[in-house]
């Protein structure tokens, strides 16, 4: 689904079965692809993104991971191998895919990936030929955990930090709630106008984004995260 006409594109799971992460690709002169999901489901994302978009594999300039579990960026390693597609990630969640976040491929049951990040990021703007995206780091699901904001567009890609009526879990290697609530007040003060998470559907629309926001900040102080 293109969100508007703004060449970013949302690709739900495949139905089968596997729990998998949404993929947004953003089309333009560059071509970069968030989250590609995991390995063995690639062939079908790689269908769907080249029947919506035209955009094939070797296309890609960049892959850019939120975080570093598999059911998000299994299949990196693959365009990399194959394409020698770059990939992203921050230097935090690096460190912690060497460490604790190696525990998660064991409990998927999934070989861990051999991907070089080649491009850090950090908090700040990333160009991307005619797009540029925000980068802000996130921690709470994660230690690296990322988000992007598109502010052209006003949409807001946030990976396992937030999802509409509810959050990224922090019971795995490396979750914090505190850094999480903290993670989500400031992208709830971005005022964007479209969220676009890990899973689920996305929140599109100023106000369904103010009240989605006010909702989860609600859930977040029941859980006495903040
Ligand atoms: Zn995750």
């Amino acid at each position: 689904m293109e969100l508007g006409k703004s060449g970013i594109h949302v690709f739900y799971p495949q139905p089968t079965g596997d729990v998998c992460c949404n993929t947004v690709v953003f089309d333009g002169r560059e071509k970069v692809i968030v989250d590609p999901g995991l390995y063995h489901l690639w062939p079908y994302l790689e269908k769907s993104i080249q029947e919506e978009t035209g955009i094939q594999a070797k296309d890609f300039s960049l892959v850019i991971h939120t975080h570093s579990h598999p059911d998000h960026m299994g299949a990196g390693s693959y365009l990399e191998r194959e394409y020698g597609v770059p990939q992203a990630m921050s230097q935090e969640e690096r460190d912690y895919l060497d460490g604790p976040g190696q525990g998660i491929y064991a409990w998927f049951g999934v070989d861990l990936p051999s991907v070089t990040v080649s491009r850090v990021l950090k908090e700040g703007t990333l160009e991307l030929g005619d797009r540029a995206l925000e980068v802000y780091l996130t921690p709470g699901h994660t230690p690296g955990s990322v988000c992007l904001h598109d502010p052209q567009h006003g949409t807001l890609v946030t990976g396992d930090l937030v999802f509409s009526r509810s959050f990224g879990r922090v019971d795995l290697a490396g979750g914090d709630p505190r850094l999480l609530a903290e993670s989500i007040r400031r992208m709830g003060a971005l005022d964007a106008q479209a969220i676009v998470p890990g899973h689920g559907p996305s929140v599109v629309g100023r106000d369904q984004v103010r009240n989605n926001f006010k909702y989860v900040y609600r859930l977040l102080e029941e859980c006495g995260y903040m």
